[in-house]
């Protein structure tokens, strides 16, 4: 356990113990805090809210604990695997069992163009499969893939990807695709193809993911490291471009070092002097915001299918996952999780809680996976900020505010907005690791 590792205090003799600063309360900023404890450097965490976890934080409803989407927990780092282990208590094995709804039929994951040919009609699938056959030969003669639509008509063909993929590409991204960087439909079609295995299973804390965060938060604690809730960090210090500290909720804090989990763009406001080519990029660093609508309902599942992808543009759902089997509740009910991506501020943002209920249970019906279903309550959540929108122009503002950062001694990003990318909470506290062993390298040769 954390708790009971050796501390190894930092080979710095004479000099105190180096202090960092963690920016964000997350998988990302609490991996980090937790490798940095361990090796005996001094931590500070600040998270802004009330809770630790950030977007893979759960909430209790209805006497249970639900997660924001499904939040599935993989890593093959041997720290954050011990991490997550030691901190998570009882896990439960959970059988996932992904579809994909084309508006008629549920396709069984993992996507295989077979697998959705099969649903075809004749003459869609006569087309669809000269089309697939077309993109494929096609990529011996053309250059890179230069956005998301040439990505996905090469590998699909495109009939595919008008009648199946475009739409929930665009439903997720909120713009064409063929403004979306061509890296990123991979993130949402390819690890599907790339698992082989038609049921997959992961563990599950049988207390939800924050039972698991909040432990991880105690044992920082205990082995001295600063855990700030509810404190939102405002400025980061910076002097003959060296970071010093940062303020958060009023206060100074001196560190010599500053992680950052926040989002990139925010971040670059807060510390690189005003200039216009900072705040442009900055502001092409945009995010999709989340609505979830959870309904408590009869009977658990009527369905093969526990997680969901809502394909066709007609409806505005994305995604549904079906808690029954994640729920250590065995009162015959289940909660669905309905994921609908927006803007904030926009229309489907702005909705009433009725108005996007109604929504919600309405395109539930209309799809296969409960039948006929009736809340018997509800609750929404919205949560802005949820997807980094890889668009593309994103790279080149990604690279002119790092520029801009690395220029500043001591302040290092990670994290799923801290690098703009959409890292599951495996990978950023993968990357947080891999950061906080080069700080230690870097803080115990000064
Ligand atoms: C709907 C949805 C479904 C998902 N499903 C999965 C899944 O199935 N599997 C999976 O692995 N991942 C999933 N993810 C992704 C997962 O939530 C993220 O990978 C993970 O939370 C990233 O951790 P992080 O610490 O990098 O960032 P975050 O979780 O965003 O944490 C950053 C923290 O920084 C805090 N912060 C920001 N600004 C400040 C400030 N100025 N001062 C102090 N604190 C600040 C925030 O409050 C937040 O708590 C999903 C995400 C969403 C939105």
């Amino acid at each position: 356990m954390l708790n009971k590792i050796k501390i190894d205090k930092p080979k710095v003799s004479g000099k105190p113990s180096p202090r960092v600063g963690v920016i964000g309360g997350g998988p990302g900023g609490l991996a980090a805090a937790a490798r940095l404890a361990q090796a005996g450097i001094t931590v500070d965490v600040f998270e802004a809210g009330a809770e630790l976890g950030g977007l893979a934080r759960s909430i209790s409803l209805w006497g249970r604990e639900v997660e924001l989407s499904a939040h599935i927990f993989r890593s093959s780092d041997d720290f954050v695997n011990n991490l997550w282990s030691e901190c998570a208590g009882e896990l439960m094995e959970i059988s996932l069992r992904r579809g994909i709804y084309d508006g008629n039929h549920i396709i069984q994951y993992p996507m295989t163009p077979y697998r959705i040919l099969r649903n075809l009609g004749i003459a869609d699938t006569v087309r669809s499969v000269i089309g697939l056959g077309v993109g494929r030969v096609s990529n011996y003669w053309k250059a890179e893939p230069a956005n998301a639509e040439e990505w996905m008509v090469r590998r699909y063909g495109r009939p595919l990807h008008e009648r199946f993929l475009r739409d929930y590409a665009e439903k997720l991204w909120g713009v064409p695709c063929s403004q979306i960087n061509a890296g990123f439909p991979q993130f949402l079609f390819q690890s599907a193809d790339d698992s082989k295995d038609g049921e997959q299973s992961f563990l599950y804390p049988r207390s939800g993911n924050s039972a698991l965060w909040n432990k991880l938060g105690e044992q920082l604690v205990s082995n001295g490291v600063g855990v700030h809730k509810n404190t939102r960090v405002s400025q980061v210090d910076v002097v003959s471009n060296t970071v010093t500290g940062l303020m958060a909720n009023e206060t100074q804090y001196k560190f010599d070092h500053v992680i950052s989990t926040m989002p990139l763009g925010l971040l670059a406001r807060l510390t690189l002097a005003p200039n216009a080519k900072i705040e442009a990029s900055a502001s092409v660093l945009k995010a999709r915001s989340t609505v979830l609508v959870y309904v408590l309902a009869e009977s658990g599942s009527h369905s093969d299918f526990n997680w969901l992808s809502i394909y066709p543009a007609h409806f505005r759902v994305g995604r549904i996952t079906d808690f029954g089997q994640w729920l250590n509740a065995d009162d015959g009910r289940t909660v669905y999780c309905l994921e609908y991506w927006c803007d904030r501020g926009d229309e489907l943002w702005n909705l009433s809680d009725d108005a996007i209920t109604t929504l919600a249970m309405s395109e539930l019906n209309k799809t296969e996976l409960v039948g006929d279903v009736a809340a018997i309550e509800s609750h929404i959540e919205r949560l802005p900020g949820t997807h980094p929108v890889f668009s593309l122009e994103s790279q080149a503002a990604i690279d002119a505010i790092n520029a801009g950062l690395n220029d500043v001694e001591g302040l290092s990003t990670v994290g799923r907005h801290g690098s703009h990318g959409v890292l599951g909470m495996g990978e950023s506290m993968e990357a947080a690791r891999q950061l906080a062993d080069r700080i230690v390298a870097d803080l115990s040769s000064a």
